[in-house]
């Protein structure tokens, strides 16, 4: 039974309710977590502001620095626990469990670094005044988690929050919480204070609802759909709390005639199956140049049939997806796919292995998808790629720029001056030239553009989202 972390200590809630935890790999339950209430935020919050008001506020940068480095040693110590965990949790194949714990053990280094190094400015102006800015704390920052990454999105978020001076109240989704649990325990076994960490499990109507709009939460990061997002920023706008919002994508990978296909088509493939497609920036569309589209779909489609997915711990290509209701969301954009005669070049194969009650899905490349279809649309959040041909750099752009998204976009070519012409003219947070996510570096500032989301995390930039700038304006 798993409980919250609150105060460094493991709480059952007030609500005296548990959820199941499914493995994704056969659909069974395995463990329970504390199904959260109102009263058990409440409760994070104030262990929350006792820490912030009477210890975390008074250490040094440096001495942040310090107990974030020891936690970085410890998640690195733990990555083999901690991907098993991710593992069964998720359905996540072996080589991405462990891929995402040392992420984890990246983000604490990097925050853990830069902690002694925020500062604000000094400011030249009229005579006789001294200007001065600050950077200061929000205080207590509220952090909402989505299931796809749980510890790679909570290094980047709690980990900058508490590098720029802020404590945490964290609400996992409810499909994916277990890893973040032991990681807040070892936190406190590194000699973070009581409450500068908290976990609250539960449902996001719920406890996510709750944490939205408590009045002590100085400050909300929000990683999830724009459907929630929407409900977060309408929550903290009633009391001008300040929120960074991570949302969804619809990225394009851009693919011209003079491209390197021999770099790009590995690349394009694990853009979109990686995490079984339940990426953010997932590469989900891929816009292909006309003269070279028959081509580039044969020898795409043959590496697609031979994709295999299966159970986690088998960690073949694609593991399984979240939970059902993931799988029957994947299953009705492919229904109407089929209602709508859009051609399927290849489908992978799930193993005979895969027990029926797993939840699985096998990549599938579509071609000729309209830009109008919701395919070409909307997230699916599966190993689903849609392709469709384009004639010119402005037709690509077009294409590129036609959906509510703009989160990442990958283009390939070899032509320098199209490279910048394009980057310049795709709207969206990110542009990978002849790659796609630059393995994921966590100095690399992150976010999105239009319905993608606000903000920056990741690298230094988060730093400056999680803190505000104080004016001080002194008179001789
Ligand atoms: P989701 O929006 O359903 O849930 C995200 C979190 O919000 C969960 O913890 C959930 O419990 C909570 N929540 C749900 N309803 C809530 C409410 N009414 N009030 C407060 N909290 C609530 O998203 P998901 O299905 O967990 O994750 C998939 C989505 O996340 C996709 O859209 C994906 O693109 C996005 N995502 C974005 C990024 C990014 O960095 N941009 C990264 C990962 C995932």
């Amino acid at each position: 039974m798993q409980l919250h972390h609150i105060g460094n200590e493991g709480v059952r809630s007030s609500s005296g309710r548990t959820i199941p935890v499914i493995d994704p790999s056969d659909g069974q339950p395995f463990d329970e977590l504390q199904r959260g209430s109102p009263e058990d935020i409440d409760r994070a919050v104030q262990a929350a502001r006792k820490c912030y008001d009477s210890v975390w506020s008074r250490l040094s940068g440096a001495e942040r620095g310090r107990l974030l480095m020891r936690l970085s040693f410890k998640v690195a110590e733990h990555a083999d626990e901690l991907a098993a965990i991710e593992q069964r949790d998720c359905g996540k194949p072996t080589k991405q469990a462990r891929a995402d714990a040392l992420a984890l053990v990246r983000y604490f280094e990097f925050y853990a670094g830069a902690c002694d190094k925020l500062h604000g400015d000094t400011i030249p102006y009229q005579d006789g005044y001294s200007v001065l800015t600050w950077r200061e704390p929000h205080g207590v920052t509220g952090h909402i988690i989505p299931w796809n990454y749980p510890m790679q999105i909570f290094g980047r978020s709690v980990g900058g929050a508490l590098a720029a001076g802020n404590v945490c109240v964290v609400k996992p989704s409810e499909d994916a919480c277990l890893s973040l649990i032991r990681v807040a325990q070892l936190a406190a076994e590194c000699g973070f204070p009581a409450g500068a960490i908290n976990i609250v499990t539960g449902f996001g109507h719920e406890v996510g609802e709750a944490l939205a709009r408590h009045q002590g939460i100085d400050h909300i990061s929000f990683t999830g759909s724009p459907r929630v997002g929407t409900l977060i920023q309408q929550a903290a706008a009633e009391r001008h709390c300040p929120v960074t919002l991570e949302l969804g994508g619809k990225s394009p990978q851009i693919i011209f005639d003079d491209a390197d296909l021999d770099a790009a088509l590995p690349t394009v493939i694990n853009a979109i199956v990686q995490n079984a497609g339940q990426t953010c920036s997932a590469g989900s569309r891929l816009l292909v140049q006309q003269s070279i589209y028959e081509p580039l779909l044969d020898r795409l489609g043959g590496a697609f049939a031979n994709l295999r997915v299966g159970p986690a711990r088998m960690d073949l290509d694609v593991g399984p997806l979240i939970r059902a209701t993931q799988q029957q969301r994947v299953w009705d954009f492919l229904s109407d796919a089929q209602h709508a005669s859009i051609p399927m070049v290849a489908q992978g194969q799930i193993v005979d292995e895969a027990p029926d009650t797993g939840y699985y899905q096998a990549p599938t490349l579509l071609r000729d998808v309209p830009i109008t279809h919701r395919l070409a649309q909307e997230e699916v959040f599966g190993p689903v790629l849609a392709a469709m041909a384009f004639k010119d750099e402005d037709h690509a752009v077009q294409l590129a720029n036609s959906t509510h998204f703009g989160l990442v976009a990958g283009i390939w070519t070899r032509d320098g001056g199209r490279q910048l012409r394009m980057a310049k003219r795709v709207k969206s947070g990110q542009v990978f030239i002849n790659n796609y996510g630059a393995g994921g570096g966590v100095e690399l500032p992150f976010g999105g553009v239009k319905s993608s989301g606000y903000g920056r995390e990741k690298g230094f930039e988060a730093l400056y989202g999680f803190t505000t700038l104080k004016t001080v304006a002194i008179r001789h």
